[in-house]
């Protein structure tokens, strides 16, 4: 009976999260992953890749805010923007919601995402739907980027854990293409993983990051979805700065209204605990 059905996401740390799932709306198998959308009792919808969640409509807009916002408002003038992977969508509707953005090309491998999202949760996916702005490419990102010959100002990785088609999203060979396709001051950001039970694979990224670009950091934020609610993104450019190139009074100029994303927020996910500092020493400049 559905009155009685949890879901339970549990992690080889011997750690889990449950959540009482009211009704199952979707629920498909591509060739990459099983995608499944359900109506949970505090959630609300929420997409989950693999029995991992992806995204809940209670939360999403921690992650997005901050996995697009910060890059988007370091850059000086961002105006043609990559997301990997975000099948969902909230990446996209963040992007864009930047009026100076003439492109937003979103590359996601696997249509019933997007399909399940823009069916299920149109909070995140509405965008997806058609926007004048958004070149929308169902196919691999390793590949994308491989074979462009476009530049892009700003480069966000919203992928999946480092497991199937997200794994080389992880290692030298896409980075080192994503540096080609960067334009002069571009700026990548990408999915970090936990600082508690990734440490290694948090390590390892920012090594990869760290020999492919001049400047790297880690910033955290906290969220209700992810194992341990703390979670991370890495940011790497060139050139540009998060904190000394940040020029907080064009997040007022934008007139722009969010619901975790502030410039004292912006200022504060680049002070890290020291337990992941420590880990990542040498390998980022995080103050
Ligand atoms: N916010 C989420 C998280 O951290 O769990 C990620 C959301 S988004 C749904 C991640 C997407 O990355 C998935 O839909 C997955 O299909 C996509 N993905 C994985 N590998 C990919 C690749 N090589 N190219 C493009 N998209 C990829």
């Amino acid at each position: 009976m559905y009155s009685d059905l949890w879901i339970e996401e549990k992690h080889e740390v011997g750690y889990g999260m449950r959540y009482k799932v009211e009704n199952v709306l979707y629920s498909k198998k591509s060739e990459f992953q099983t995608v499944d959308v359900v109506e949970t009792k505090g959630h609300g919808r929420m997409l989950l890749n693999d029995g991992l969640v992806m995204v809940t409509e209670r939360d999403e807009f921690v992650y997005h805010d901050m996995i697009t916002h910060v890059p988007l408002f370091v850059h000086p003038n961002p105006k043609n923007v990559l997301v990997i992977g975000g099948g969902d969508g909230g990446t996209a509707r963040e992007v864009l919601r930047h009026p100076g953005v003439e492109k937003c090309t979103m590359v996601e491998i696997d249509g019933l995402v997007c399909e399940a999202c823009m069916e299920f949760i149109p909070q995140t996916a509405e965008v997806l739907k058609g926007h004048d702005k958004l070149n929308l490419i169902i196919g691999d990102g390793v590949k994308f980027v491989e074979e462009t010959t476009e530049k892009f100002d700003i480069i966000i990785v919203d992928s999946t854990d480092p497991i199937g088609p997200a794994a080389p999203l992880f290692g030298p060979e896409f980075y080192g293409n994503v540096k080609k396709c960067l334009a002069d001051n571009g700026i990548v950001v990408s999915q970090g993983e936990s600082p508690f039970f990734n440490g290694d694979i948090q390590k390892s990224m920012l090594k990869v990051l760290n020999d492919a670009f001049e400047k790297t950091f880690i910033y955290n934020f906290s969220n209700l979805s992810y194992p341990g609610g703390l979670w991370s993104f890495t940011f790497a450019s060139n050139g540009l700065d998060p904190l000394k190139d940040f020029d907080e009074s064009r997040v007022e100029k934008s007139g722009l209204d969010f619901q975790y994303y502030n410039t004292g927020i912006h200022k504060a996910a680049f002070m890290l605990p020291t337990f992941e500092k420590k880990n990542l020493a040498g390998l980022i400049q995080n103050p």
